[in-house]
């Protein structure tokens, strides 16, 4: 199997004007391509630090992080990023919030432009094309951050709990929406919520965090026996609870 992420080892402590803060202590994992991973810990744990880590916007103090087995210096744009709130433009049509990161990235070419419509169809999106983001939904709007980060077409997508600032009936309808377009899309992600349900519901394979500093007390695989294995599915699955309990018991075991 390819490997998309590799980290060895990685240890990151804050440094302010109160001292020193250690958030990661010794974290290693790696991901396959076309793994979907979720990472959870306590609020606070370090979870955007490790993202933030990934992500190459903050250099490690120790350990390694390679992405399609290069250092994540050396490589800039093959990492999406989506955040709790959407980022939307307010005033950019929805698909030229679609297209913004291609115009930054000077990825503007026919090609693009035509796969960010093709995007905007097949997902829901058409006619709202010319809408501002403020006529739609909180839904509709992460599913637009959702295809502005598609188009790219990052190796890696980072989830910052992506789902945390909708209300509880709309968190569950996005988080299955997004779950299925990026199975249908086939990329890797790295999703952090402090959300267990949410974890279950859509990961390969949970990572389970310590409480800050954060180091990594289990990785547990998640294995579903359904016909058709949809988030919502596994929602109603007799595995769904024997998994939240387990990790609900490690977590726990931190305390
Ligand atoms: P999580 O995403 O799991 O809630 P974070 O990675 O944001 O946690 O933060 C981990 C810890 O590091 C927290 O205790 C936080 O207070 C501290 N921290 C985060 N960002 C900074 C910063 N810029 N400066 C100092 N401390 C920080
Ligand atoms: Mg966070």
């Amino acid at each position: 199997m390819e490997q998309v992420l590799e980290l060895k080892h990685i240890h990151y402590s804050y440094h302010t004007l109160n001292g020193e803060t250690p958030a990661l202590t010794d974290i290693s994992f790696s991901a396959e391509k076309g793994e979907f991973i979720a990472v959870v810990g306590p609020s606070g744990c370090g979870k955007t630090t490790l993202l933030s880590i990934i992500a190459g916007l903050l250099e490690p103090e120790k350990g390694l992080v390679k992405i399609n087995g290069r250092y994540v210096r050396d490589s800039v744009t093959n990492v999406g990023y989506m955040l709790q709130h959407d980022e939307l433009f307010e005033w950019r049509s929805i698909y030229n919030n679609v297209v913004l990161g291609l115009e930054v990235q000077h990825m503007m070419t026919a090609r693009t432009k035509e796969r960010a419509h093709e995007l905007l169809d097949f997902y829901g999106l058409k006619q709202f094309k010319n809408s501002r983001p403020s006529q739609l939904s909180g839904g509709m709007r992460q599913r637009a951050a959702l295809i502005r980060t598609l188009v790219l077409e990052p190796d890696l997508l980072l989830l910052d709990e992506p789902f945390s600032a909708l209300d509880y009936q709309t968190r569950l309808n996005v988080g299955d929406d997004i779950g299925q377009i990026l199975r249908k899309e086939k990329k890797s992600a790295i999703l952090v919520t402090h959300d267990l349900s949410e974890a279950i519901s859509l990961a390969d394979r949970v990572i389970i965090l310590s409480k800050r500093p954060a180091s990594i007390i289990q990785t547990i695989p998640l294995i579903f026996q359904l016909e058709e294995d949809t988030p919502l599915n596994r929602r109603n699955a007799p595995e769904f609870k024997t998994y939240f309990n387990l990790i609900w018991k490690e977590l726990n075991s931190n305390e």
